[in-house]
């Protein structure tokens, strides 16, 4: 089975996807993840792309794409993918039907996580992640606790609730966060409605305002009748 899994910056896409694929026996792939890896890497390509991440912009096709399909070459993705994030553009969702009707395969559903653009806000700029960027905390609904100050410039820096030193993603100060949203209304939600209309995916809606496990229950739920 193949899924993909869209919603605004902060929706919960990350978490909602490890549910995702344990119910659904797939892995997921984030180009987001993909993308952030490559800079971390500091390969020529991770410069390359710095300048459109770090402010909200979406990284140009050839490049997502040549970072994917690196990813794609890897087993573990013959039972079935999770997209997170991917397709973003009308020419990226052309590219991902034909990679899967390649190998008899289409995708089954879209989940769309909907946020309003405040909780959308909200919920990126008081986000802070490990320093490996797999977990993600949130300032205010996870209580979380100063560690200690940085010596530079006193701004506080915070602990997850075992201990472990958190940072702060480059693009969740709030300009590159409404340029994230900008760029989700303009670019992305036009392309979810052609995912309907054109290539004639079934989209799910799901509201993800609440907390993550009633958002769960709701994802399950649409397993549990159209996908099982
Ligand atoms: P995300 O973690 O999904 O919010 O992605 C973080 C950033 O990576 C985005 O703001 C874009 O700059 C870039 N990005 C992720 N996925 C894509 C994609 N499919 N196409 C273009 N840029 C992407």
């Amino acid at each position: 089975m193949d899924v993909i899994l869209h919603g605004p910056p902060g929706a919960g896409k990350g978490t909602q996807s490890r549910n995702i694929c344990t119910q659904l026996g797939i892995v997921a792939i984030s180009t987001g993840d993909l993308i952030r890896a490559e800079i971390k890497q500091g390969t020529e390509l991770g410069k390359s792309i710095k300048r459109y991440s770090s402010l909200g912009k979406l990284v140009p096709d050839e490049v997502v794409m040549q970072i994917l399909e690196k990813r794609l070459k890897q087993d573990d993705v013959s039972n079935g993918v999770l997209f997170d994030g991917f397709p973003r553009t009308a020419n990226q969702a052309k590219m991902l039907k034909e990679w899967l009707a390649k190998r008899d395969r289409a995708v089954d559903a879209v989940f769309s996580l909907e946020i309003t653009d405040e909780e959308s806000m909200f919920r990126c700029t008081y986000r802070l992640s490990t320093e490996d960027g797999k977990e993600n905390y949130h300032i205010y609904y996870h209580k979380l606790r100063v560690l200690a100050r940085s010596e530079t410039d006193k701004t506080p820096i915070f602990s997850s609730p075992n201990g472990a030193r958190l940072v702060m993603r480059d693009d969740a100060l709030p300009p590159k966060v409404q340029t994230r949203i900008d760029t989700y209304h303009e670019e992305t939600e036009p392309m979810l409605e052609k995912l309907e209309t054109n290539f004639n995916y079934k989209i799910f809606k799901v509201d993800g305002m609440s907390k993550p496990d009633a958002v769960k229950e709701s994802i399950n739920k649409i397993i549990a009748e159209h996908l099982r």
